[in-house]
């Protein structure tokens, strides 16, 4: 490979907002055989809105929504902004908060006036019958929403669900990616039900979902023994060891600076699409060479 030309390619790249942090990196891309993508705020605008209240019988929505808000106004979670936002819009006030936990992949917990509050997953509340919200749940996730529960004083209160718009040309990236003959799969710790409604919009078969953020590391192991060199795309200090695991690691620039720092390869715009781009790329300037 002559230096001159990697030179050139990654200087054309970086001139599309594709920016290669080295020569291997721009020799790497052309091997992958398996593009992997994390979902919120990669595939999903990352923003989402409160979309549905459901109160357990005998709650008042706008009470469980207030102790919801008042725990999720001490997370940096795109879910928990959503609440927040929900609460503020209704101009609903927030009772004083105490004991504040948070679980990575799983949920927060605290004491919001005089209630005990647990918002997450069902994983998060686990010892409480969630039978009697289940149902809705399962219909939501369908939607591709991310339904949370809602528990005050150990009795399950309420669902929520949030939605997170998908980026537009996100489906066209990733048949992109499927016209160059590449496997590509979707990596999140969210919901299997709504990673799946979300795939099946965009057109992806393989979905990895309610992966812990240690576990998406495993994923691209695993990714790599079904199809060889794997490319992980992501945004999240959760995609960090994902990132770093994969033969090339891709980060949104609209990530955080961890992500950013654990990449290979920095998409400016945080447009997917531009991962097809960056392969075209990588395949041109090697072809070019040899
Ligand atoms: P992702 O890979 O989609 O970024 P995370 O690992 O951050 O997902 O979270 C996985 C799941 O844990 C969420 O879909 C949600 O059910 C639950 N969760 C995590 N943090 C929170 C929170 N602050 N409020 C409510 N639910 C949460
Ligand atoms: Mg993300």
């Amino acid at each position: 490979a002559t230096p001159t030309s990697i030179m050139v390619g990654t200087g054309r790249a970086a001139e599309r907002g594709v920016l290669f942090r080295s020569g291997t990196a721009l020799q790497a891309l052309e091997d992958v055989r398996v593009v992997a993508f994390d979902k919120t705020g990669t595939l999903t605008e990352g923003r989402p809105r409160l979309t549905d209240l459901i109160p357990a019988p005998g709650f008042d929505p706008d009470a469980v929504l207030a102790a919801a808000a008042a725990i999720e106004s001490r997370s940096e979670h795109p879910i928990a902004r959503a609440i927040v936002a929900a609460a503020t819009e209704r101009g609903l006030a927030l009772p004083p908060v105490s004991d504040f936990s948070a679980v990575p992949g799983h949920g927060v917990t605290g004491r919001a006036g005089d209630h005990r509050v647990a918002i997450g997953a069902a994983r998060h509340l686990a010892g409480l019958d969630l039978a009697g919200l289940a149902p809705e749940a399962a219909r939501l996730a369908a939607l591709g929403r991310s339904p949370v529960f809602v528990a005050l004083d150990g009795v399950p209160a309420a669902l929520l669900a949030v939605s997170d718009p998908v980026k537009p040309g996100a489906a066209e990236a990733v048949r992109a990616l499927q016209d160059q003959g590449l496997a590509v799969a979707l990596v999140t710790g969210d919901d299997r039900r709504t990673a799946e409604g979300v795939a099946r919009h965009l057109g992806i078969a393989t979905v990895l979902a309610e992966v812990l953020p240690a576990g998406k590391r495993d994923a691209v192991r695993d990714l790599r023994a079904q199809h060889g060199p794997v490319a992980f795309v992501g945004d999240g200090i959760n995609d960090a060891p994902a990132l770093a695991e994969a033969e090339t690691g891709l980060a949104l620039g609209t990530g955080t600076d961890v992500a950013v720092e654990s990449a290979d390869v920095v998409l400016m715009a945080g447009d997917p699409a531009t991962v097809a781009e960056a392969l075209r790329l990588s395949r041109a300037v090697m072809r070019n060479i040899r």
